[in-house]
């Protein structure tokens, strides 16, 4: 794994996180995006050489929708960035980790992800992310 690419926070309102995460940085967001598939609207901001990715549900199935039912809004989830997804879910299987999508799907921010099932990590929702070029 190369580097934090980004981490996920669980946000109820998207609009008014935006305007909280602009207050904190001194500047706003760079990119809003939907990703259907996810029930999930996001919204990027930079922090230096990593990413802020805000998450607000857009359906009640929504994983975001459950998460903040359960846990309430606040870090989500951890993103690595990789250059191979596919040899290092190979590798990360072979250690243990159980994999919640061992075929990678299209996320944000163009690129392919698979998540970590927290339960092998520690409680932390872990996300490999490879860009796609
Ligand atoms: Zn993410």
């Amino acid at each position: 794994m190369k580097k934090i690419e980004h981490i996920g926070i669980a946000v109820k309102d998207l609009e008014k996180s935006n305007k909280l995460f602009a207050s904190l940085f001194g500047e706003p967001h760079y990119k809003i995006e939907e990703v259907v598939s996810e029930g999930v609207k996001t919204s990027f901001f930079k922090s230096g050489p990593n990413k802020i990715e805000l998450l607000e549900a857009t359906k009640p199935e929504s994983p975001i929708a459950k998460f903040i039912e359960k846990k309430g809004e606040g870090i989500h989830h951890i993103a690595f960035a990789v250059d191979d997804i596919l040899s290092e879910i190979k590798r990360l299987q072979k250690e243990g980790f159980i994999i919640l999508n061992e075929t990678p799907k299209k996320g944000a921010d163009n690129k392919l992800v698979a998540f970590l099932h927290p339960k092998t990590t520690n409680g932390v929702l872990i996300e490999l992310c490879q860009e796609i070029d």
